[in-house]
């Protein structure tokens, strides 16, 4: 191990078990420095989304690009987790946003709802994202939208960034946005930049992957990707920008006849528990911890829990602080709730819901890629989501931190020149 990675393993409280298997540092390369980065979310779109006949611009990029059969996230397959390693490299265990739902004696409860915890860089500052670094490089950053993105990490903010649905903002003003950032003078014109989509992952958890509703939205999306390509195109920028398009994870179908309640297995004061849904993370009670654990690591149906440093070894996770000492885990379709009454969001059962085991196929996220770094026609094979940081910081020519990732996985996707 590097002397510079030990100091930063040292000096950041990283753990030692995940620095170990932190890759090197990817040196910069010179080829198309000038080119922009765009890196596009579109929540929640599972990678066989794209054989739907709904996405006539998402196909047509993938077609002149690169795509994958699939990309794997990382465990659990959440939002906020997923998000945090694509702009890390590092699996959740080693960047620190280990769930949606945290509970942490230093820091308190973070929930995607807290405004002021999501904008908190304590939360984040276990890792570096992307646009930090970029930062701290010289080059200009904006985002529209990502989890993160609202908090000063490591004393850094993206050059330009947007407080989440602080105001509507649709599609395609998500996109007018970053059409507006192209605009301005060179000097001040963003290298990187992120845009995000929540509608097709709305639309998968209340109605189904399978639903009218969520085709509706998958189209939706679309549209907007076409006012995209459409704006670049009149910029004479559609074929000067490498564009990344990737979700965080799948979704798979939940009827609502698969619930398990918690409530029925630990009494309430045994245990706290900070999250639910397809993982579920258990704090027992002081005094009560050899009940709870009785009562959840036992076999039982459609769940498995494990004490944190039992996990199975390919979820990498279970050696961050903030993963509370006991995981359960849903089989896919099956969701942990409170009780009858939590498992209603608005009053409708979640027909749809991600966060089980990331080697799930209905997990698999989308991956495309076009633009001058890019082959044509080059599908992918399978490959994990800590892969796309290493691709970007070479894209962008910046030193990378360490992390998970490795260029070599999907180093296929380039055109020679870019290698
Ligand atoms: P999940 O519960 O994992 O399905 O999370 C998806 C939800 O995360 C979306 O419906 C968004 O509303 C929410 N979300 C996405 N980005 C952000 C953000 N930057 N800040 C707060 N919430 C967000
Ligand atoms: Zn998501
Ligand atoms: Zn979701």
């Amino acid at each position: 191990m590097r002397l510079t990675l030990r100091l930063l393993c040292l000096s950041t409280l990283i753990f030692i078990a995940g620095c170990q298997s932190l890759a090197p540092v990817h040196a910069p390369t010179s080829a198309s420095r000038k080119i922009p980065l765009l890196l596009i979310s579109i929540d929640g779109f599972r990678a066989d989304y794209l054989d739907r006949g709904y996405t006539p611009t998402l196909s047509m990029l993938a077609d002149h690009g690169v795509h994958s059969v699939g990309m794997q996230p990382s465990y659990p397959t959440l939002t906020f987790p997923n998000h945090y390693t694509l702009v890390t490299g590092r699996y959740p265990d080693h960047h620190g946003v280990v769930d949606n739902s945290m509970l942490v004696p230093d820091l308190g409860k973070f929930k995607l709802s807290n405004r002021e915890a999501v904008a908190d860089g304590r939360w984040w500052d276990q890792a570096e994202p992307i646009w930090v670094s970029a930062d701290r490089q010289g080059l200009k950053t904006a985002t529209m939208y990502w989890p993160g993105s609202e908090a000063s990490i490591h004393g850094y903010r993206p050059d330009h960034w947007r407080k989440y649905a602080e105001e509507e903002v649709s599609s395609n003003g998500r996109v007018d946005q970053i059409l507006q950032w192209l605009d301005l003078p060179s000097p001040e014109r963003p290298r990187f930049m992120t845009l995000y989509f929540d509608a097709v992952d709305t639309a998968g958890h209340f109605d189904g992957p399978g639903s009218a509703k969520t085709n509706e939205a998958i189209a939706e999306v679309d549209a907007a990707l076409a006012h995209l390509v459409a704006g670049l195109r009149e910029r004479g920028l559609f074929d000067r920008i490498n564009i990344i398009v990737v979700a965080d994870h799948g979704m798979a179908d939940t009827p609502a006849n698969q619930r398990i309640f918690l409530d029925d297995l630990i009494p309430q004061n045994d245990a706290m528990i900070v999250s639910t849904g397809a993982i579920a993370g258990i704090i027992p009670s002081p005094g009560h911890e050899s009940d709870v654990e009785s009562v959840l690591l036992r076999t039982r149906d459609h769940m498995q829990c494990w004490k944190k440093s039992e996990i199975p070894a390919h979820l990498h996770y279970g050696s961050n602080e903030r993963v509370p000492p006991i995981i359960c885990a849903a089989d896919t379709g099956w969701l942990m709730t409170r009780n009858a009454k939590t498992a209603l969001v608005q009053g409708k059962p979640i027909l749809g819901e991600h966060g089980f085991d990331n080697g799930d196929v209905a997990m698999r996220a989308l991956f495309l890629a076009h633009g001058p770094a890019f082959r044509e026609h080059v599908v992918l094979p399978v490959f994990a989501n800590v892969d796309v940081y290493p691709l970007m910081t070479h894209l962008l020519g910046i030193q990378a931190q360490p992390n998970d990732g490795r260029l070599a996985e999907i180093e296929d996707a380039l055109v020679p020149a870019e290698l």
